[in-house]
């Protein structure tokens, strides 16, 4: 859908839209819900960034809720984690749906604290810093963009209050948008609609990204969980995506072959502990775990009752 569709398709975009954002507004609250209240601690200070180093030492960690709905015992979601990534690095998560790959992510911004263990970066316990720091050293990308109606010169801006013009400029070359904006009657002016609604998919990502660009956090994550982009738009957003994590420290939920092959190592996540570790090649060579799923996602052996479309 471009910004030039007729009324029946802005409807029903408007409608898909909706319902989404009613989805993740529920997501949200039984996030707020299920969440003990994260606060500073006292005297917490601000998180230095140095080389962007991640630590996550012998973490466990157990959604409450769970526990007592479901079984009554703990089984903890992330169990006994450990895992090093190097500055600037870009790892993949990889493994079986439930394995903990999203759970690891939400740990480290601090959506949850870490029952067990401790998550660092550069050396700084993410529960001794000040949460504003933290979550400004870090950029999230998912693929259920949430742009407000606003300008699309608003919603880049949103990644950094306050930037000029030619930044916000500057951050819409960098994540392949610019041109497109510029084409547009109303440019950075032009007003985005309902959640971002009058855009398509991959221009929405692309806008999401301009955002990043312009926060330019020194650790990045993101939810690759696949979209149903069509496929150039799919490349251009790859590409810009790509890009944006150059010389950043990047965990990627990868589900997606050519970002896998990409990444400078997977990590594969099963039972909320990290059970392979390496590239590519070495970890086909291996024939463990991730030989075994990346033959099942990849190499055509199709789940009967499974829809394969989307990649997953
Ligand atoms: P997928 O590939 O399907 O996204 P994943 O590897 O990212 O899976 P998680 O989403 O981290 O796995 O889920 C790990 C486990 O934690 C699952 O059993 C899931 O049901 C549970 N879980 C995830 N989020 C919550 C939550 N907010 N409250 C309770 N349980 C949760």
């Amino acid at each position: 859908i471009t910004l030039f569709t007729g009324p029946i398709e802005t409807l029903v975009n408007s409608t898909e839209v909706f319902q989404k954002a009613i989805a993740g507004f529920r997501r949200m609250d039984e996030v707020l819900e299920s969440m003990p209240e994260i606060k500073d601690r006292p005297g917490a200070t601000d998180l230095v960034v140095r080389r962007g180093a991640i630590e996550y030492r012998d973490v466990s960690f157990s959604y409450e809720n769970r526990e007592i709905s479901e079984r009554g015992h703990a089984r903890p979601v992330i169990d006994h984690m450990n895992l090093a990534i190097a500055p600037g690095e870009t790892i993949a998560l990889v493994g079986p749906s439930g394995g903990g790959k999203s759970t690891t992510c939400a740990l480290l911004p601090r959506f949850y604290d870490v029952s067990a263990g401790a998550i660092t970066i550069d050396g700084q316990d993410v529960r001794d810093v000040t949460q504003e720091s933290l979550r400004r050293s870090i950029g999230l990308v998912q693929q259920d963009v949430y742009l407000f109606d606003g300008t699309i010169r608003d919603n880049i801006e949103y990644g950094r209050p306050g930037a000029t013009d030619e930044e916000i400029a500057d951050a819409a070359r960098k994540a392949n948008i610019h041109e497109f904006i510029e084409s547009l009657e109303d440019g950075y002016d032009t007003v985005v609609g309902e959640r971002g609604g009058r855009l398509s998919g991959g221009q929405k990502q692309r806008i999401a990204i301009a955002r990043v660009f312009l926060k330019d956090p020194a650790i990045l994550i993101l939810d690759e969980a696949t979209s149903a982009l069509d496929n150039e738009s799919e490349e251009a957003v790859q590409d810009s995506l790509e890009h944006l994590a150059e010389n950043r420290t990047t965990v990627i939920i990868a589900h997606r072959l050519s970002t896998i092959k990409h990444a400078d190592e997977i990590v594969t996540v099963e039972h909320g502990q990290v059970v392979e570790r390496g590239t590519h090649e070495e970890l086909l060579a291996r024939g463990g775990t991730y030989a075994r799923y990346y033959r099942m996602q990849f190499e055509g052996v199709r789940m009967v009752g499974k829809s394969n479309a989307t990649g997953r």
